[in-house]
């Protein structure tokens, strides 16, 4: 067994090889939490998620640290905006962040460091940069990166120092060297949280943060690092050149981070999200009328190095997926009961090797909706079902949630799925559940006074609002279609 990974910093897939054999040190950038966060977060950490749950199920230990960026501009103009302080407004969002994570399902952290709590280890790590002459303190306040003394400088991105140095600038009040260099430290302004330091009071650059945690959470070097495909410059770029100069070798990036993994953007119905074109989709909006595990679904159809297109039509049908897939669970469960399963189907292993392979969730989807047509098929095949089939349809059911398990779905029974997704479909059709619950009992009566005309018309006039009722030996149960 080997993983596999496209590793931007290699260019191409490689295998990912622990350092340590059987561990995996991993980081991902964590969100800057200044407000509600959105889908496009959603999709980096359920990706993130699905790395960590597979590396895990493939026997590696995994330490997964994922920070929070507590102090940065956008909080401070959001804080001074409310006249609120701005780590206390950061500790209010992450909260809210958490709850958001814990809602999709995705495994929490075994560490998620802030900025606020470790500037001391932030300080010293710039000492270091100055000392190894990898960064100057111009004497106003700031210290800068010298980016022209690590020649690595534009690997990660494939850009030479020329290229970058067109786009670069001095703003004014800097006092940098070269225009390609970039803060370590920003000396204090009105209005502005600060800390004691060498170099007076100030506050860190925003990507030195990311340095000082890897090395206090994971050491150096360690095995992953990953994050959006909009960070690999400047952010992981400088992330690099600040870990190599402080505690690599000075030279070589892989001193650092061994292997790096980027995923694409989110675009809204085609367009790319962002709050200005007004199509910003907060995570607790979109779970209010929309089922968590079937925002997985929609997310991990696309594989997490393209692009993906995010709209309430699509979500819906993938949610209308998972419901398939739960009843069809809930039919192999049923008949299957008191089975003793088979031996495990040739799928589990075919979608196992699927996530080896650069962690390609739409291949195991594709995977799964196979085998769940089949398992439906059999289900439903007339007469009664011999022992190998009943054993067939209970390894069905335990491989499929297996696999499943892998990505963060099919995780519930399936009475309450069904339920849950039931009833959010209803929300968004305006339909209300009680009065549906009212008219099967009027049906019903209808029906023992055998008064069909009744009856029918009863259920005709769910139909209309889209209640399909569902006659069965518990009763009559209902589904939004
Ligand atoms: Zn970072």
């Amino acid at each position: 067994m080997a993983i596999h990974i496209h590793d931007t910093l290699a260019g191409k897939k490689v295998a990912l090889e622990p350092i340590a054999p059987g561990r995996i040190g991993f980081y991902a950038c964590g969100p800057t939490v200044y407000d509600m966060s959105h889908v496009g977060h959603a999709r980096s950490y359920i990706v993130w998620d699905v790395v960590v749950r597979h590396l895990r199920a493939r026997g590696l230990t995994v330490k997964y640290v994922r920070n929070f960026t507590d102090v940065d501009d956008k909080i401070i103009k959001r804080a001074n905006e409310r006249g609120e302080d701005p780590v206390a407004l950061a500790a209010r969002f992450a909260d809210e962040y958490l709850a958001d994570m814990d809602a999709l399902g995705n495994l929490r952290p075994e560490a998620a460091p802030r900025v606020s709590e470790h500037i001391p280890q932030i300080v010293t790590l710039i000492e270091r940069l100055v000392e190894r002459e990898f960064a100057y303190a111009p004497g106003n306040g700031d210290v800068y990166y010298a980016v022209r003394r690590f020649p690595d400088y534009g690997r990660l991105s494939r850009r030479n120092l020329d290229d970058l140095q067109a786009g670069a600038r001095v703003d004014p009040g800097e006092a940098k060297r070269d225009p390609l260099d970039f803060a370590l430290w920003k000396g204090a302004k009105p209005g502005e949280p600060a800390w004691d330091s060498p170099w007076g009071k100030g506050r860190p650059g925003w990507h030195i943060e990311c340095s000082a945690m890897t090395l206090e959470h994971l050491g150096a070097p360690f095995d992953l690092h990953g994050g959006g495909k909009d960070l690999v410059f400047p952010h992981h770029t400088n992330e690099i050149a600040q870990s190599v100069g402080a505690v690599g070798d000075g030279v070589h990036a892989e001193t650092f981070a061994r292997h790096w993994m980027h995923h694409g953007f989110v675009e809204i119905d085609d367009e790319k999200m962002s709050k200005s074109l007004g199509n910003f989709f907060t995570i607790r909006d979109v779970l209010a009328r929309h089922d968590a595990e079937g925002l997985r679904l929609f997310l991990l159809g696309t594989h997490y190095r393209n692009d993906f297109n995010f709209s309430d039509a699509l979500l819906a049908e993938a949610e209308r997926r998972l419901a398939y897939l739960y009843e069809t669970l809930e039919k192999a469960d049923r008949i299957g009961a008191g089975a003793e399963p088979a031996a495990e189907a040739p799928f589990a292993g075919e979608a196992r090797a699927a996530l080896d392979d650069d962690f390609n969730t739409p291949r195991v989807l594709g995977i799964l909706a196979d085998v769940f047509t089949e398992a439906n098929a059999l289900c439903d095949a007339k007469g009664k079902k011999s022992p190998a089939d009943r054993a067939r349809l209970a390894a069905f059911a335990r491989d499929a949630r297996a696999v499943a398990g892998l990505l963060g779905l099919l995780s519930r029974a399936p009475a309450e799925a069904l339920r849950a997704l039931r009833d959010r479909a209803a929300l968004r059709r305006g339909v209300d559940g009680a009065e549906v619950e009212r008219r099967i009992v009027e049906r019903a009566q209808a029906r023992k006074d055998k008064d069909f005309a009744r009856s029918d018309a009863i259920r005709d006039a769910l139909l209309a609002q889209g209640v399909v009722l569902m006659d069965g030996p518990q009763g009559t149960s209902w589904k939004v279609e």
